[in-house]
C-alpha cells in the first residue's frame, strides 16, 4: 500500500511539472497552422583557376546579406567536389561568382547538368563567362563567352526589358561605372534585359564598335533557367544597391520563386 501511494505521489509530481509546463502555451492554438514555406537553399561557387577577382569577397558578403534580408540562405564555396547529385540537390539554385577557367571535372559537370535537368537554376556573374571554355553545354547555359575588355570606366546601359525582377527597379537608361565585357554569343535563345550603350565609352581592346551589345539576359534552359549579367567586377558594384537587386532579381529567376515584377 505504502509502494502504491508513493507512485501516486510520483504520478502527482509529474501531473504538476505538466501542468506547469502547458501552462506557458497559450490557451487557444491557431486551427490549422501557417504552412512553412520549403527552405530555400543558394549555393555560391566562386573557384578561380585563371584571373582571381579581388572584388569576390565583397560579393560573398553581399550575397550573403542579400540572402538573410530575402529569406534564403547561402552557402559559399570554391570546392568543385560540391557539384555532386547529393549535394547540389539541397539547392533551389546554384550562383557562379567571378568563377575563372576550368573549374569543374567531367563527374562534376554531368552532376550539374543532371541538376539543371531536374529543374535547377544558374545564375552567373560578371566572369561566370571567362569560366569552362571547353564546355559547350556550359557555353548554351551562360549563353556567351568572355572575349576581352577596355579599362574600368562609366557606360550607359539600356533596359530592354523592364518587366523582370533583375531589372523593374531600372530608369531606361543605366548609367554606372564597371568593366565592360566585350563577349562571343553562343546562344541566341535568350530574353535580353540589358544591352550596353558602346556610344558611351571607349573601347580600347581593339574591338570595333558594334551596335547591338547584349551584357544581361535570362532563359529556360536544359530543363532549368539561367541568368546571366556581365557587369559585377568592381568592388564598389557589390555595395551599390541597384547593382544588388539587379543581381538578386536574376537569383531569385533561377531559384524560380519570382521573376516577373509586381504588377
Ligand atoms: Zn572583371
Amino acid at each position: 500500500m505504502k509502494a502504491i501511494l508513493t507512485l501516486l505521489g510520483t504520478l502527482v509530481g509529474f501531473t504538476g511539472i505538466y501542468s506547469l509546463t502547458f501552462a506557458t502555451l497559450p490557451e487557444t492554438l491557431p486551427e490549422t497552422l501557417p504552412e512553412t514555406p520549403p527552405e530555400t537553399h543558394v549555393l555560391v561557387f566562386s573557384r578561380t583557376v585563371g584571373f582571381y577577382h579581388a572584388s569576390i569577397p565583397s560579393g560573398l558578403r553581399a550575397l550573403q546579406q542579400l540572402g538573410d534580408e530575402h529569406g534564403f540562405s547561402v552557402d559559399t564555396t570554391t570546392n568543385a567536389a560540391v557539384f555532386s547529385d547529393e549535394t547540389l540537390q539541397k539547392y533551389q539554385a546554384v550562383v557562379f561568382l567571378n568563377t575563372t577557367g576550368d573549374v569543374l571535372n567531367t563527374g562534376q559537370e554531368e552532376a550539374f547538368t543532371q541538376y539543371i535537368r531536374m529543374g535547377g537554376g544558374y545564375a552567373g556573374i560578371h566572369s561566370a563567362s571567362d569560366t569552362e571554355y571547353e564546355w559547350p553545354w556550359y557555353g548554351q547555359l551562360v549563353g556567351a563567352y568572355f572575349v576581352n575588355h577596355p579599362s574600368v570606366q562609366e557606360a550607359s546601359l539600356s533596359v530592354v526589358d523592364p518587366d523582370h525582377a533583375a531589372t523593374s527597379h531600372l530608369p531606361p537608361v543605366w548609367t554606372r561605372t564597371d568593366e565592360w565585357y566585350n563577349l562571343r554569343y553562343v546562344n541566341d535563345d535568350v530574353n535580353l534585359l540589358l544591352t550596353l550603350d558602346e556610344s558611351t565609352y571607349l573601347q580600347t581592346g581593339g574591338k570595333p564598335g558594334t551596335e547591338y551589345h547584349p551584357i544581361s539576359w535570362y532563359h529556360e534552359t536544359g530543363g532549368g533557367r539561367a541568368f546571366y549579367t556581365a557587369l559585377g567586377h568592381t568592388e564598389e558594384s557589390y555595395s551599390e544597391p541597384a547593382f544588388l537587386q539587379h543581381m538578386l532579381g536574376g537569383i531569385r529567376y533561377a531559384i524560380g520563386e519570382e521573376y516577373k515584377s509586381d504588377p
